[in-house]
């Protein structure tokens, strides 16, 4: 097939008074009622007697859409129809899979971009420049640099020795069965990807969106299908977690898990696929993307004028809703002062409020859920001996989720602040003795059990190859002298180790193949 190389989608920078901005306004009327939306499987709609709303975060009174659970018995039927459609679609040539989704990526880019941006502004309750990074620019980019990566990795042939005996050839497929694709609320990007990396392989797959995501990544369905996907390759299926767990997890013909969301909820699929392993007809694959720990690691060398704002915008843009969030940060005691006077002086300009107004930085958390876990982690900071907080420590759920971005100092590196995941708009600081890098390096390595992102900041060569060589299985995607978030796809493939996940990087180069099974076949003349 012709080889094709992906680019990154360009940004729309949403200038006062451009045309951007002018569509965006009608995009966001368009979806100022509430979108109804179903369950799809193959051509059908479904609506249940389980109805839900989703509420946007920033406003309760503000209801965006309403959906149906999908009962077992729904979810039975998607998997058969699922199933059906896999008999076409896997035989498909990759090239004819593969120009569904760049289509897909096309009208994503053009015609449906400012649906994509309004419906995750108001559900997820991104500004409008973290939608555009999140639900249209990441998304479209999954889309064209899977296709680049489909086509690398099924292009491998083996040798043949004697081509006039023998004949070794690859076949790469899809696998026996169907996938489930759980996705969560914080990135449309990613729930668009989960299901549409096994489908581009040949798969089907089962599509549960987040409760709080349901209407963005209807949307991104709604494309796909426009785009040519044939009915029930992807059938879109909100519904109760346990649910859509149990049923899946149950059928024979399970063949892999595509999951990014807590820990908790992987390690228990994980667990039931494990139990269920006698039934199925094939081993499972389990990939899972769970969240961090991250940190900003600051050494007495450092360039320490960039780190304030690095740091602020790591922890707080996307109301420290990114897995990649830097959370924790080690600072020696010497460049403490400075590097805080200035975060403090930063966070005076930053504004918390609606995500539809402009200047927002800040808008509110996805659910109450959400805030109570979090409340929860600014009570225990304003309590605690050890834990300073040096500015925010408030919420308020009276008309939305909205949490002040807070930043605690701790005189005990070891605090559970420093261990556990907040996934809120938290950041703590250690700032340890300038003759103490060792150690703190060593606490900064093993405190958390996760794995996913990190930062240092460091000018010394030597300490720089130190630093690396020490966060080596910390940190999947590390940095050097930049913040912990913001990874591309095609530019920093995605993912951690240890409690972060398995590492199978989405947006790279090795993630397609986890969604193959090939066949060697060896024909002798
Ligand atoms: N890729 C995003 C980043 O590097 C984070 C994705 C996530 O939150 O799962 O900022």
């Amino acid at each position: 097939m012709a080889s094709y190389t992906a680019v990154n989608e360009p940004m729309l920078d949403f200038a006062p008074g451009s045309q951007e901005r002018k569509d965006l306004a009608e995009a966001l009327k368009k979806y100022e009622g509430v979108t109804d939306v179903p369950i799809v499987i193959g051509d059908e709609e479904i609506r249940t007697q389980e109805v839900r709303k989703q509420v946007a975060p920033f406003d309760h009174q503000r209801t965006v859409a309403t959906y149906y659970y999908a009962t077992s018995d729904i979810i039975k039927k998607a998997i058969d129809v699922g199933l059906k459609a896999r008999a076409d679609w896997e035989k498909r040539p990759l090239q004819e899979r593969c120009d569904v989704f760049l289509r897909a990526a096309d009208l994503m880019s053009k015609q449906y971009r400012m649906d994509l941006i309004a419906t995750t502004m108001l559900g997820q309750a991104k500004n409008v420049w973290q939608a555009e990074i999140d639900a249209t620019a990441e998304l479209i980019d999954f889309l064209r640099f899977d296709v680049q990566f489909a086509q690398r990795t099924t292009e491998y042939q083996p040798l043949s020795t004697s081509p006039e005996v023998t004949k070794n050839s690859m076949s790469y497929r899809g696998l026996e069965g169907f996938w489930a694709a759980v996705c969560p609320f914080n990135f449309t990007a990613i729930g668009g990807h989960l299901p549409m990396a096994p489908a581009m392989m040949g798969n089907v797959a089962l599509w549960k969106p987040s409760d709080t995501a349901v209407l963005s990544n209807y949307i991104a369905f709604k494309i796909y299908r426009e785009a040519g996907l044939p009915p029930g390759v992807i059938n879109f299926l909100p519904a109760d977690g346990p649910v859509f767990g149990d049923t899946v997890l149950s059928s024979p013909d399970f063949v892999g898990l595509n999951f990014t969301g807590s820990v908790g909820t992987f390690k228990k699929l994980w667990k039931q696929i494990a139990e269920n392993l006698d039934i199925y007809k094939n081993y499972p694959r389990i990939i899972g993307e769970c969240g961090g720990k991250n940190m900003h690691f600051i050494h007495p060398s450092a360039d320490w004028e960039s780190v304030a704002n690095a740091t602020v915008r790591s922890a707080f843009e996307f109301n420290g809703q990114k897995c990649s969030a830097c959370s924790r940060m080690y600072i020696p005691q010497s460049l403490w002062p400075k590097v805080k006077a200035k975060m403090l002086e930063i966070m005076q300009q930053v504004k918390m409020g609606s995500p539809l107004e402009q200047d927002s930085f800040v808008t509110a958390v996805i659910d109450d859920k959400a805030f109570s876990r979090i409340k929860g982690y600014l009570d225990y900071a304003k309590s605690s001996p050890n834990l300073t907080v040096l500015c925010g420590g408030n919420c308020d759920d009276s008309k939305g989720y909205f949490v002040e971005p807070t930043i605690v100092e701790t005189t005990d590196p070891q605090d559970r602040i420093m261990q556990e995941e907040i996934f809120g708009p938290v950041l703590t600081v250690y700032a340890y003795p300038d003759n103490q890098v060792k150690e703190t390096v060593e606490l900064a390595r093993t405190t958390s059990p996760f794995g996913l992102t990190g930062a240092i900041y460091v000018e010394d060569a030597a300490a720089k190859a130190e630093l690396s060589e020490a966060f080596r299985f910390a940190a999947g995607n590390f940095y050097i002298n930049d913040k912990s978030t913001g990874s591309v796809v095609g530019q920093q493939p995605f993912g951690g180790a240890r409690l972060s996940g398995t590492n199978d990087k989405a947006g790279g180069p090795h993630y397609m193949a986890r969604f193959t099974s090939p066949q060697a076949i060896k024909e002798t003349f």
